[in-house]
């Protein structure tokens, strides 16, 4: 097979999300080469800004192009708003062969004839009405000042058909398409037009993207048809849903991928959870980038819409802490954190942080329970459970620790041995005591990282608590 190239065409009108991430993702994946564009036809909400953020995104989410701009100043090559002559060349072409021709209709005239289609039961199309002005007619539209539109004129009684990559062969009759437009009244091109020209002329072999494009693509392939250039083969993706069913919006669940990076989320679990929705994995585990390309096949790409659910993220994110490289791990957590804990404890703090955190916030409570003086706060669960363990069991247990030290099996064995307390009724307590929480680290790391004399004085505490 020829070599492949995909591409990631995203319109700088907004941030990026989830589902604008997931089709670059499923794109990068593809394998071959991978091609970003920007497709910044709308000047009215096209903004450098949304390019920079989005440039920034797909590099920390390491879905680096293999071609495409390096930065957001707009140039031609890669910035659709700067490719005006490119498209000339091309309406030109078309206009030449009069696959194309100028209409004149006003936007109300457009209303009118698309009401009366509609009041007569039929799906609204252009009317052709200026399909066939004469030389005549257009001069003297173009002395009266009008301004056209240019059309691309569908060919009658042609069935479009082809292979979709995810929803297998697609047919449409070209009657039921109307003459669309190709460039608009201010000079702008129009999207059916620069972004199938642009996968031609871009070499793009596989276009993947949103189901929501699928009735674009004949249009697209008539006008590539009507020029003579290379048709790219394409895979429509199903829709993402959020958890009332509804298409993933911001009003269901969806945050952009800036929200989520500033709450914490790593690129890791991103990336796992965005491949896993509407592609199936047979493996379960968490994979980097190689990993999910090597296994990525456009036959395990979903018809049926998949559904967001945030703690699937959370699951991802839950694996992705767990194997974070420290280095990585450390810049993640916030300034404030990294200055209270104690050098010499930094490898124990990384594990408590993989193995009970999700989030900065998390892992800043955390330092601050085990290596400051901060006032606990005491979680109402652990303080009935220190009231049921009562006065007796907290001093008992600074006596087994002054005469224990160190160790932690020594301490609790003869804390045991006074109290007769076993299992929870012993565990409990002292995690209650030692963070005023009922679950976290594991007892006898906490131990450990709890200096001995703050854990006297919170066990000292508690002896009042429990009165
Ligand atoms: N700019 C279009 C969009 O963001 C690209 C669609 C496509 O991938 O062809 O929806
Ligand atoms: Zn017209």
């Amino acid at each position: 097979m020829a070599s492949s190239k995909t591409r990631f065409a995203p319109s700088p009108t907004g941030l990026m999300h989830i589902g604008n991430a997931r089709t670059a993702l499923f794109s990068a994946l593809f394998g071959g080469t991978f091609l970003l564009r920007i497709e910044d036809t709308d000047a009215e909400r096209s903004r450098r800004e949304f390019v920079d953020e989005l440039l920034y995104d797909l590099r920390w989410l390491g879905l680096d192009w293999d071609e495409g701009p390096t930065n957001s100043e707009p140039c031609e090559d890669w910035f659709q708003s700067r490719r005006g002559r490119v498209y000339q060349h091309y309406y030109d072409e078309l206009q030449r062969l009069a696959l194309a021709y100028p209409c004149y209709c006003s936007a109300t005239e457009l209303e009118i004839s698309r009401k009366l289609q509609l009041a007569a039961g039929k799906p609204p199309r252009y009317s052709g009405k200026c399909a066939h002005l004469t030389d005549e007619e257009i001069r003297r539209r173009q002395e009266e000042g009008r301004v056209p539109t240019l059309r691309f004129r569908v060919p009658k009684g042609q069935l479009v058909s082809f292979e979709d990559g995810v929803r297998g062969t697609q047919k449409f009759l070209s009657d039921d398409i109307g003459d669309f437009i190709i460039r608009r009244a201010d000079g702008s091109a129009a999207f059916f037009f620069c972004n199938v020209i642009d996968d031609a002329l871009m070499g793009v072999t596989d276009v993947v993207r949103g189901e929501d494009h699928l009735a674009n693509t004949p249009r697209q392939l008539l006008v590539l048809q009507a020029l003579g250039l290379p048709l790219p083969r394409y895979a429509h993706t199903a829709l993402i849903l959020g958890d009332d069913g509804a298409p993933l919006s911001k009003r269901n669940g969806s945050r952009s991928i800036n929200q989520l990076r500033e709450a914490g989320y790593f690129p890791g679990a991103l990336l796992n959870m965005m491949a896993r929705l509407g592609h199936y994995y047979e493996s379960d585990e968490l994979m980097d980038l190689a990993g999910l390309r090597a296994r990525f096949s456009t036959h395990h790409l979903g018809k049926s819409p998949s559904r967001f659910d945030p703690a699937h993220l959370d699951h991802w994110q839950s694996l992705a802490i767990r194997s974070v490289p420290d280095a990585e791990l450390d810049a993640w957590l916030r300034a404030e954190t990294r200055v209270i804990v104690p050098e010499h404890q930094r490898v124990e703090f990384r594990d408590v942080v993989r193995s009970n955190c999700l989030f900065p916030e998390q892992a800043d409570t955390w330092a601050r329970i085990l290596f400051t003086d901060e006032r606990l706060s005491i979680e109402d669960a652990a303080a009935e459970v220190a009231r049921q363990a009562g006065e007796a069991f907290f001093l008992a247990a600074i006596d087994a620790a002054n005469a224990k030290g160190e160790d932690f099996n020594g301490f609790l064995a003869a804390l045991k041995a006074v109290t007769g307390a076993k299992g929870k009724g012993l565990f409990m307590p002292l995690r209650a005591a030692f963070t005023g929480r009922h679950d976290g680290p594991e007892l006898g790391l906490l131990y450990r990282l709890i200096d001995p004399h703050r854990l006297h004085r919170r066990l000292a505490e508690f002896t009042y608590i429990s009165e």
